[in-house]
Formats: C-alpha cells, structure tokens, sequence
C-alpha cells in the first residue's frame, strides 16, 4: 500500500471506466468517509456508491487491476476501525444499494440489498408480521451488509443467536471482481460472515426470518452490586428461563443515562439487569412467574412494563446507554470482551479494580445472556498520558480476558483496534492459515488491507459463530 492521497489519479480513472456509480474525490466525501465509530481517522482517497451489483463488480474489477486498496463500508458505525480507510484507498459505500430484493413468507426468507438499514428491514418484517432476531443496539442507522460482515450480535443475542445463524445466502463479489451469485453458508459465503470485508465485497443477503413473538413481558430488576445483579443473570440461565433480552447495565452507566434521559423514578445506586421474555403468550407467562418468583426470594426489585408505553420507555432507557455515555467524554474507548457466562461477576469487579488502578473513569454495561460486557473508558485523546493509561488497561483487559478463558471481541469485531492482540488467542498456525486462505481469495491484497491479522482476516471470522 502506498502513502497518502498517492491513488487519487487511479480512482478518477476508475470513475471513468465505471460509469453506473458515483466517485467523489472531494474532501466534502474524503473526510467524513475517513471515520468510523471509533473516531479514528484514516486516509481516503475517494468514495464510490454503487447502485447495484454490476456497478459494485466493476469497481472492484478496475481497483484490483490498478492495485487500488478498497475499504467496504456501511454506515460507519463500526466500534473497531474496520471500514476506516489508509493509505489513500477506494472507499466503497453501499448506501445506494437499499432495496428489499424479495420476500418469500414461506419460506421465512428475505433477501436484501447489503445497504439496507437493520431498522428499515424490522419495520419491513413488522407490517408482514415477522422478525429478524439479530438487532444491534446500533439497528437504526447500521447496515445489513455491515451486521453480516461483523456477524453483528445485540441484546437478542442469548435466545436468539448472531447474525451467522440468521445468512441462508449471499450475493457477493470477489477480490477480482467476479460474482458469486447466491453462495450458500457451507461453502466460501460462510467465510465472508465475520470477516469484515477482508475476503469479498457483500451485495446482497438472503435472510432467515421468524414469525412475529406474540407477547412480551419486559422488567427492569434492582440488582445490587455486580455480583448480585450479573449472579441473578446467571441463576435465571441456570434455571432454565430463556429471556430474549437480559442486558446488564452497572449502577455509575444508569447514573449516566439519567443525566442525558429521564429515568422516571428509577433509581441510579444499583447494578440493574433489563429482561424481556417473548414468544408464545403461555410460555412467556409462565416465564415472567417464575422470574417474579426469584427475584421475590432474592428480595431484587423489579419494576415490569404494564403496558407498551412502557416496555417503550424501557427499551428507550436501554438503548440511551450508548448515545449517554458518548456524551461524557471527548473520546470512548469502547471494549467489547467477552466472559464465560460463569465468570461475570468476577470479571465485572476485576475490570472496575483495573479500572481504579489506572485511575480511568470506566463504565460497564452489555448482554449478559451471553457473557459479552462493553468495556467504556471516558477519556479525551489530547490528554497524552492519559491515553497512555488506556491503553496499559487495554492490554492488562485482554490479558484478564484470556485468563478467564474469554474472547476479545464479543460482536465489534477485530479491524484496526484489535488486529495488533490476535496472538493472544490464535496460535501462529492458525494466523498462518488465515494469511493462506486471505491470499487465495484476495491475490492482489487489496480487500481491507492491514486490518485484521494485517492481511489473513479469516481465522477471526470463526470467532464467534
Ligand atoms: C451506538 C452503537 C451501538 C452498537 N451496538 C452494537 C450491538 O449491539 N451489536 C453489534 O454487533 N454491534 C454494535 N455496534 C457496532 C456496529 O454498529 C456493528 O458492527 C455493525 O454491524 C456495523 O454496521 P455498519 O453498516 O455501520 O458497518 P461499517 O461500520 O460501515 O463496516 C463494518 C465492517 O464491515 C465491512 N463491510 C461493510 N459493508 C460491507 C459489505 N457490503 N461487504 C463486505 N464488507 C462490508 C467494513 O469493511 C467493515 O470492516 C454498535 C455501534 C454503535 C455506534
């Protein structure tokens, strides 16, 4: 890859040879593309939206012969840098490429457009009684294309699974520019899930659906400490309840997102678990008595949702979380680790001793159906010595991580952020054979470079299936 801007000549004659798409080389384009969640910035050389699949194979058919880097992206909303740009690459934008292709009730398929918002599609689904179960916290503005490329997951996690569970096919493009029409996940298509853009440009997606939950209970539970709260959690799997969403949100979190959202009397001194049971109306009652029940004998106290206004406030509250904290600080560093389910409430109190030994303003929150904590460090990345500190919690983090027997990404996946940790959990035989299949679906290295693995994403994309 070479330095800065050193691509622009090749992208404009890209934009020659592909007439179909959109090129921008402007700094109006170059510079917000530059970013993802993160706040890191790369070097952007230009932005193509493509308005289909044509123009998607031909972009990629005339950067690979020029040599050019392409850096697919959705809607930026990644937490690990993996569709920031560098050296001066094409950024591929799929926002023009938003169309529902086609529903098939019978089936309980649909396919769309990988620049299908994961918020369009639910309410697609909604008006025809169904769902799409993988919903990221960030579903109103992240992409379909996005969400198959992480193996995105979210507070549904637990009951229902991540994305991988949910792909029947894709649509996609490789590294040269041939289509792939249709590939179904047991063969080459089950690589692209999870491998961030690494190994193939993703058009479209074939999704598996369910039929609408006809009920729901939602509670918001008092939990005490960490260990009361993520113990509850624990001892409701144990007994065998089934909640399609049991978030954890520790008590400073609350505290936040009743300074930045109105908390409607609920109090901000204690870890507090969000659940929800869904499906069937006898099942889900039966359900929620026996939550009420435990909770009673755990003296925990619970406030339920007693009508849709309400489950809406609550979900209001849970989905506040994010957006609260961003406001506290100028620069958030986010962690998505993941714990045996287990180890939680010993690694909740081991991360906030870590956090008290850097002397880092640390917040916890994340699903705790399936052990995966976010990690939120405030911080400001003028401060120097202070990034400094965050980045020795970082490490001493993943280190607690994998001593628990861990995953240092639960669901943000690898990209620039984590890409220099991998040796912490992969052997170098399995790096090496990452970098094999890598080359062998991208000769040219030119999908994503110096991300993940640094050019071998494939072993990460088993991550987490
Ligand atoms: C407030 C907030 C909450 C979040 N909550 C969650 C959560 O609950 N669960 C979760 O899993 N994540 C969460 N995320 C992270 C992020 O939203 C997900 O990783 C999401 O899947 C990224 O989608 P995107 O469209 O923004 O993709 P981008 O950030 O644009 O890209 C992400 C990666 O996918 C690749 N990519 C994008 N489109 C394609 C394509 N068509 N073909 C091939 N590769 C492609 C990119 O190259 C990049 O490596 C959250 C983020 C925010 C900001």
């Amino acid at each position: 890859m070479r330095g800065r801007g050193t691509y622009r000549r090749e992208i404009e004659s890209i934009a020659g040879a592909v007439r179909g798409a959109a090129v921008r080389t402007g700094p109006r384009f170059t510079i917000p593309y530059g970013f993802d969640a993160t706040g890191l910035r790369g070097e952007c050389g230009g932005v193509a939206f493509p308005r289909g699949l044509e123009d998607l194979a031909a972009l990629l058919r005339e950067a690979g012969r020029r040599g050019v880097p392409v850096f697919m992206r959705g809607a930026g909303s990644g937490f690990s840098g993996g569709s920031v740009p560098r050296g001066g690459g094409l950024v591929i934008s799929t926002e023009h490429m938003h169309r529902v292709l086609s529903f098939d009730p019978g089936r309980r398929e649909v396919e769309v457009e990988a620049g299908v918002v994961n918020r369009e599609l639910q309410d697609y689904l909604e008006a025809r009684g169904f769902f799409y179960p993988p919903d990221p916290a960030s579903l109103n503005f992240s992409t379909i294309g996005g969400n198959v490329a992480e193996n995105a997951g979210g507070p549904r996690a637990f009951k229902y699974g991540v994305t991988r569970r949910y792909v029947r096919s894709l649509t996609w493009v490789t590294a040269e520019g041939a289509v792939v029409e249709r590939s179904a996940p047991d063969g080459p298509a089950a690589l692209l899930v999870g491998a961030e853009g690494t190994l193939g440009a993703i058009y479209s997606a074939r999704l598996g659906v369910l039929p609408a939950p006809e009920a729901f209970r939602t509670y918001l539970l008092e939990g005490g400490g960490a260990a009361g709260a993520l113990g509850f959690a624990a001892g409701m799997i144990a007994a065998g309840l089934s909640p399609g969403v049991l978030e954890y949100i520790d008590a400073k979190t609350m505290r936040c997102v009743g300074e930045h959202c109105c908390l409607g009397g609920i109090g901000n001194r204690a870890d507090y678990l969000f659940v929800e049971f869904d499906g069937e109306p006898g099942v889900v009652s039966a359900e929620a008595r026996a939550f009420e029940e435990m909770a009673r004998r755990a003296a925990a106290a619970v406030r339920p949702a007693r009508d849709a206004a309400e489950r809406e406030y609550l979900w209001k509250l849970r989905r506040s979380v994010s957006p609260s904290l961003a406001r506290r600080g100028v620069t958030k560093v986010n962690e998505d680790v993941s714990f045996p389910l287990g180890r939680l409430p010993e690694a909740a109190r081991a991360v906030q001793e870590l956090a008290r030994e850097y002397d880092l303003d640390c917040y916890l929150f994340g699903h705790a159906g399936d052990g995966n904590m976010h990690v939120n460090v405030m911080t400001d990345r003028r401060r120097a010595e202070e990034m400094e500190r965050v980045h020795r919690f970082v490490e001493r983090l993943f280190a607690l991580v994998v001593s628990l027997g861990g995953a240092l990404s639960g669901e943000h996946g690898i990209g620039l952020t984590k890409s220099p940790y991998l040796g912490m959990v992969f052997s170098e035989a399995e790096l090496a054979l990452a970098r094999e299949i890598k080359r062998a679906m991208d000769p040219g290295m030119i999908l994503n470079p110096g991300k993940y693995f640094n050019g071998g994403g494939a072993a990460a994309a088993a991550r987490s299936g």
